[in-house]
């Protein structure tokens, strides 16, 4: 029998948490407990659906040992078990999912606990008091029973078992106690009582335990006989069963960490009780942090689903409309037959029905979080803000009016967040439209001088700093019938009649001047421009209706993009003194006239954050003008 080796990564993983980083020990027990009672719910489901023997309720259960002598915890269910590949699968990775995502985290050198977090580990939690876990276990579908055995860092064994129950027993030999460490607490009756009760409760298997009675001695009135009497530790009401007021905020929490492998607690809890076309139970959950591939392709999104309290599958994705795909939980029902398939869950009335109402559900609780808790949901949106924005772009804008009002900006309103209703609340009476300038940060933006004119109307604007942001107004054109406008936008309308009048007679009288720009700077910008959003800054770089310059950077990032380029416009500020200096330039020397658009060029994309395509020439050539101006 040879030992084999975790998987590089688990071992890492598996050092960080034996050395404790785990705050919480007791946990554990929470773990494996839910653990059995996942494997539990398999048995019972495969049993109803034939997929193996079936069983009775009766026989499902989970059984704790404690033996002090042996320093040993033993967790034994009758659940569904494991074939030897799967211990192979399950047990020999930790993290499995997300190891390479993992590893990445790991070097990048983020916070421990909140890795583990986002990759729940539960089995291994038990090595935080265990210093060796048997798994001897035997699966529902008559392949052998076998035994995994692991001392934490140097691997596993896997050999052939003799048990012949199905389910699994799980041993932990507790490590020594030290001067910080009391491992043997875990070994007294109360304080497993106290565990089970606290994390495990609603668990909808018995949970059973042999407990120490003191009789009285009926020979001796004065003694006491000690006997051991089978006691069920859990009350097996599924929480989701329990009404509101019976309990707390605490127990949400625990059964979210301990179901939805969480380590932190979730944002926000929703639950209810529908009556009616489809009657159900829902118990939905926000987590506070999105899992760490929720925007990158291979998180797992949907609800566990259940019929009459009988587990029928997880991650049921028909129940949950793409702009929630962040929410998790559990629905329960009793009008739908126990053997839905996930094909007919695609088809059914009933799920639709379903879902339509779990829609409804969580956006008016998003809703009232908006209204009742700010902090709260500024919180939340800074999490999943960035998937109701996708889901507006993904449906066309079909999902608009479902989500315009759950959308946030950082706006120049003290830079703090606003709806797009607070905003055009604040609009001014003679403003047309939605302002927007868009940028990497709030920071970036800021100092861009395209925001001058727009700012000096007393115009409040949105900061898009988000990719996707120009996008969803594209397909949201409007909200409440105010067009979005970017402030680099051609028609930027804020100029009083004198202004206007002044820029296009100067314009007409340097027309000459501007087309020679224009062709000096020939294959890089469409136009050359007096404009008429600056106040203080000599010159700004905008795009042509279409590609916006942010949209070109965005696009840029993707390998397969073409090289789809926005149409850009060198603006010049007819009211500052380089107009003039220019001006000079081109009657003195029209050749020299190249040189200043062509640092002004490059001074304009370095403003707006895009590349320059010379660096070295553009050095070269301020340094010149800077000689030539001695
Ligand atoms: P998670 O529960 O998050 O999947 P764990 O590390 O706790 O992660 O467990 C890994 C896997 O091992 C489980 O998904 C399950 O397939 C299997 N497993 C763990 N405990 C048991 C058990 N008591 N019976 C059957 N399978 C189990």
């Amino acid at each position: 029998m040879s030992k084999k080796q975790f998987k590089a990564e688990s071992k890492r993983l598996l050092d960080l948490m034996i050395n404790s980083i785990y705050t919480n020990q007791e946990i554990f027990l929470r773990e494996l407990v839910s653990n059995a009672s996942d494997a539990l719910d398999k048995r019972y489901y495969e049993g109803l659906t034939n997929q193996i023997d079936s069983v009775s309720r009766d026989d499902l259960s989970i059984h704790i040992d404690l033996d002090k002598e042996n320093r040993t915890i033993t967790i034994t269910d009758t659940g569904i078990g494991m074939t030897e590949a799967e211990l192979e699968n399950n047990l020999g990775t930790i993290a499995k999912s997300g190891s390479l995502e993992f590893q990445k985290k790991l070097e990048e050198g983020q916070n421990d606990v909140d890795i583990i977090g986002q990759f729940g580990v539960g089995f291994y939690s038990a090595f935080m008091i265990a210093k060796k876990l048997i798994v001897d276990t035997k699966p529902a579908n008559n392949e052998p029973a076998n035994i995994w055995e692991s001392e934490g860092e140097d691997g596993y064994t896997i050999q052939a078992s003799n048990k012949e129950s199905i389910g699994t027993k799980i041993t932990l030999v507790l490590k020594e106690d030290t001067e910080d460490e009391n491992y043997s607490q875990f070994l007294e009756e109360y304080k497993i009582k106290e565990l089970i009760k606290k994390y495990s409760d609603y668990v909808r298997y018995p949970i059973t335990m042999e407990v120490t009675k003191y009789i009285p001695d009926p020979t001796d009135e004065e003694k006491t006989i000690e006997t051991k009497e089978e006691q069920t530790l859990n009350s097996m009401v599924p929480l989701w069963k329990k009404r509101k007021s019976e309990l707390t905020e605490e127990d949400y929490n625990e059964f979210y960490k301990s179901k939805f492998n969480d380590f932190q607690d979730p944002a926000k809890v929703i639950h209810y009780n529908v009556e009616g076309n489809v009657s159900y139970t829902a118990l939905l959950y926000i987590p506070k942090k999105a899992p760490y591939n929720f925007y990158n392709g291979d998180f797992e999104a949907g609800l566990q689903l259940y019929s009459k309290g009988v587990f029928i599958m997880d991650k049921a994705k028909e129940l949950l409309p793409d702009s929630y795909r962040f929410v998790t939980g559990l629905v329960d029902s009793n009008d739908l037959s126990l053997n839905i398939s996930r094909e007919i869950l695609q088809q059914d009335r009933q799920v639709k029905a379903l879902a339509n109402s779990i829609e409804k559900k969580i956006h008016k609780a998003l809703v009232d979080m908006l209204e009742k808790e700010r902090e709260a949901y500024e919180e939340f949106f800074e999490n999943f803000g960035l998937n109701l924005k996708f889901d507006i772009y993904k449906s066309y804008g079909f999902n608009k009016e479902k989500l315009q009002d759950l959308l946030l900006y950082k706006s120049s309103n003290e830079d703090k967040y606003t709806t797009l209703k607070e905003y055009v609340s604040r609009m001014k009476e003679d403003q047309k439209a939605i302002y927007f300038a868009s940028g990497a940060s709030v920071e970036e933006i800021k100092k861009s001088p395209a925001l001058a004119k727009v700012l000096e109307k007393g115009y409040e604007i949105l900061y898009f700093t988000d990719g996707v942001d120009e996008f969803v107004t594209q397909m949201m054109q409007a909200y409440e019938e105010k067009p979005f406008k970017s402030v680099t936008s051609n028609d930027l309308d804020l100029e009083t009649e004198e202004e206007k009048k002044d820029r296009e007679t100067k314009t007409e009288n340097n027309k000459d001047m501007l087309t020679k720009m224009k062709e000096d700077l020939a294959g890089q910008v469409v136009d050359v421009r007096l404009s008429s959003r600056l106040t203080d800054d000599p010159v700004c770089l905008v795009a042509e209706e279409g590609v916006s310059l942010e949209m070109e950077k965005i696009l840029s990032l993707n390998p397969d993009n073409p090289g789809i380029k926005a149409s850009k416009v060198l603006e010049i500020n007819p009211n500052h003194p380089i107009f003039e200096t220019l001006q000079a330039v081109y009657n003195k020397d029209q050749e020299k006239l190249k040189d200043y658009a062509s640092v002004l060029y490059n001074q304009a994309l370095l403003i707006e954050g895009l590349p320059i395509e010379d660096p070295t020439e553009y050095a070269k050539k301020i340094v010149e003008l800077m000689v030539a101006a001695k």
